[in-house]
């Protein structure tokens, strides 16, 4: 590597839109951005349990776009492995990071645990990934960063935080290094997100890193509150269940908050029982009201959207929520349906032709719920395999991803484009896709890294 370079590793988030981690290296400074678990598919959850490429040791600082799993899930194991430094993040990335990491823990301790009760594990005993002890410990290195303000390592280079308008606490990372910048978009937000300002526009970039989950298409432009209205009346028409398997920060809000304004314009009726049956979602509506800067909602909107949810923390709750007989809807995660009190009550309602499961996000390769959009015929939930009766429907439009379009939109933004874009957290028809696009519209050149790939910089 010459004097002037700085090599870029992708140990994550290539080829996959989960597992995100990119290294910088310059000098005797290495950076991590991002530290997320791989989910999905066995052959990228197993990479969980390998070796990263670079010692945690070695790594001087970690940097988070954030707080969704997979871009914050593998924190606690880095700390675990030896990493020492700090880890810097917006305010309310944080404390989102502080409730996503317990709820993995305790999953996965929850998960090891089962497995071992229930005989269905092919490792004996099976162990979590991670404790809630080894979380909590990672906890300490989070270092929080306002939204703009310049935080530099060296002489050389700094980094500051700009809003990407993803989830609450969610920013753009964009880096200086001798003069030359570098931006990573994290995952980039809807042109006109239902609770968040829009992304910022960038105004020049030398680099980009890009996610490029939907590169390959753009959102149905339904308006997502009819949709949701139909979905509920049409539940409730049939005497069933909706089941909305969600992910917890952002889009457990936003159902909630659509929810409510289709109970102020009497477009469902207001006797439905809305269940929030996520502790981790409860938790994140929590961070939510202490960030009014980072959101759209004032004290008294964010009230009324939470004033008619049935808050449920407990599984014993659950339990006797799946015993009462009438029609409700229940907000519940895990948003892939990879776990979480979901599963609960897809064993109790799936195999009911009363039942709609709707899904409101993005289900990676090898998850139950995309499995589920792609028509399988059964499940397996714990052991056990349950016949898929529920109609299943989704909302395309309550992304948390910008579309195709919106990439592109976004980029018109720049004065000064990149001159090269590094495309990554996507599958590779999506990536692919976005990539031709981008030839089409910019003279600018688009790569696709292959997963631990290394390039350098030139500068
Ligand atoms: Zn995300």
């Amino acid at each position: 590597m010459g004097e002037e370079s700085l090599s870029i590793g992708f140990l994550g988030g290539a080829g996959t839109v989960t597992g995100s981690k990119t290294l910088l290296e310059f000098d005797d400074q290495k950076i991590l951005v991002d530290c997320g678990l791989f989910q999905g598919l066995k052959v990228f959850r197993q990479l969980n349990w390998q070796p990263l490429p670079v010692l945690p040791s070695r790594i001087n600082s970690v940097l988070i776009t954030h707080a969704h799993l997979d871009h914050v899930g593998y924190i606690p194991l880095l700390v675990k492995n030896g990493f020492k430094g700090s880890i810097y993040a917006t305010p309310p990335t944080c404390d989102l990071a502080k409730v996503i990491l317990r709820d993995s823990a305790k999953l996965q301790e929850e998960e090891a645990w089962l497995a071992n009760q229930g005989g269905y594990t092919k490792h004996q005993p099976a162990v979590p990934l991670y404790t809630l002890k080894d979380a909590e410990e990672s906890l300490k290195n989070f270092v929080p960063v306002e939204e703009g303000r310049v935080i530099s390592f060296t002489k050389e280079f700094s980094f500051r935080f700009l809003k990407s308008g993803h989830i609450l606490g969610s920013a753009f990372i964009e880096i200086n290094f001798k003069n030359r910048i570098i931006v990573f978009s994290g995952d980039l937000g809807r042109a006109n997100p239902v609770l968040l300002a829009p992304p910022t526009k960038i105004p020049e970039a030398d680099y980009l890193i890009l996610e490029s989950t939907y590169g390959d298409r753009d959102h149905s432009k339904t308006l997502t509150e009819d949709a949701l209205a139909y979905l509920v009346n049409d539940a409730l028409r049939k005497k069933g269940n909706l089941i909305i398997p969600t992910f917890a920060v952002e889009r457990a809000q936003e159902i909630m908050f659509i929810l409510n304004t289709l109970r102020e314009k009497n477009m469902i009726p207001a006797s439905v029982p809305v269940y929030l049956d996520s502790p981790m979602g409860i938790d994140a509506t929590e961070v939510m009201m202490n960030y009014p800067a980072w959101h759209k909602l004032s004290q008294e909107m964010i009230s009324k959207m939470v004033h008619d949810i049935i808050k449920v923390r407990e599984l014993s709750e659950t339990i006797n929520i799946i015993k009462d007989k009438r029609s409700k809807i229940i907000i519940a995660g895990s948003g892939m349906l990879s776990g979480g009190r979901a599963l609960e009550y897809l064993k109790a309602y799936v195999e009911d032709r009363r039942t709609t499961v709707l899904f409101v996000g993005y289900q990676a390769e090898g998850t139950r719920g995309r499995a589920m959009l792609r028509g399988a015929e059964k499940i397996k939930i714990h052991g056990h395999y349950y016949f898929i009766n529920a109609d299943i429907k989704e909302i395309s439009s309550f992304s948390g991803h910008a579309d195709r379009s919106e990439i592109i939109q976004w980029l018109f933004g720049f004065t000064k484009l990149p001159q090269k874009i590094f495309l990554n957290h996507g599958e590779l028809k999506s990536s692919d896709a976005l990539r031709m696009q981008i030839n089409e519209t910019f003279s600018c050149s688009c790569e696709i890294p292959l997963l631990n790939e290394k390039k350098s910089l030139f500068f």
